[in-house]
């Protein structure tokens, strides 16, 4: 079976990290939907939403989910993927889908940690930790009911790995 596999969770929960060694266990491509979006716009995500706004990002990056979407590809989608009902069912139709599912104290501790992992404009006056806690009780619901897989992905980056590969019907190529 060759079905994209679409990475989806909360900035930070590791789908740039585990997508890039998933690709490279099962010999397939690797994609990140805010990487590809920057590419074919010139432009960042911030630049992007001080443009045209949040709608006019969402607009693009439902575009950059179609564009990249094909099969032997690990899919890495923006934080906010999920939003959208066509994204959602877009996902589910095409592959596997799997949530990365962290809490917001390891989000938050990994975004402050590594900050250049935080491409999104900050919202003023809250930690980060609040800020993540929003984030995931907005969105925690969408997650679990567009994936097809749960994964703790609050182990290492190499048991994440494995729970992936023990949780899909694909064999390394
Ligand atoms: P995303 O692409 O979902 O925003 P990243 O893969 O960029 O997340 O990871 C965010 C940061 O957290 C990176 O600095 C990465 O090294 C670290 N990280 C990712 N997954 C893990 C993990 N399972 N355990 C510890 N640190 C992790
Ligand atoms: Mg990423």
């Amino acid at each position: 079976m060759s079905l994209p596999i679409f990475l989806i969770g909360a900035r930070g929960c590791g789908k740039t990290t585990v997508g890039e060694s998933l690709a490279q266990v099962l010999g397939y491509a690797f994609c990140d939907t805010d990487h590809y979006l920057q590419q074919s716009t010139g432009k960042t995500v911030a630049e992007i939403v001080a443009a045209e706004g949040w709608e006019g990002f969402r607009q693009h990056e439902t575009d950059a989910l179609i564009a990249v979407t094909a099969p032997e590809t690990i899919i890495a989608t923006g934080g906010g993927m999920v939003l959208a009902e066509a994204n959602r069912c877009f996902m589910q139709e095409r592959g596997q889908v799997i949530w990365l599912q962290a809490n917001a104290t390891v989000l938050a501790a990994r975004l402050t940690h590594y900050p250049q992992s935080s491409q999104r404009p900050t919202l003023t006056g809250r930690s980060i930790t609040e800020e993540m806690a929003e984030v995931l009780d907005e969105r925690a619901s969408l997650y679990q009911q567009t994936a097809h897989h749960i994964i703790d992905a609050m182990q290492t980056p190499e048991r994440v790995v494995m729970a992936i590969l023990n949780a899909l019907p694909v064999a390394p190529a």
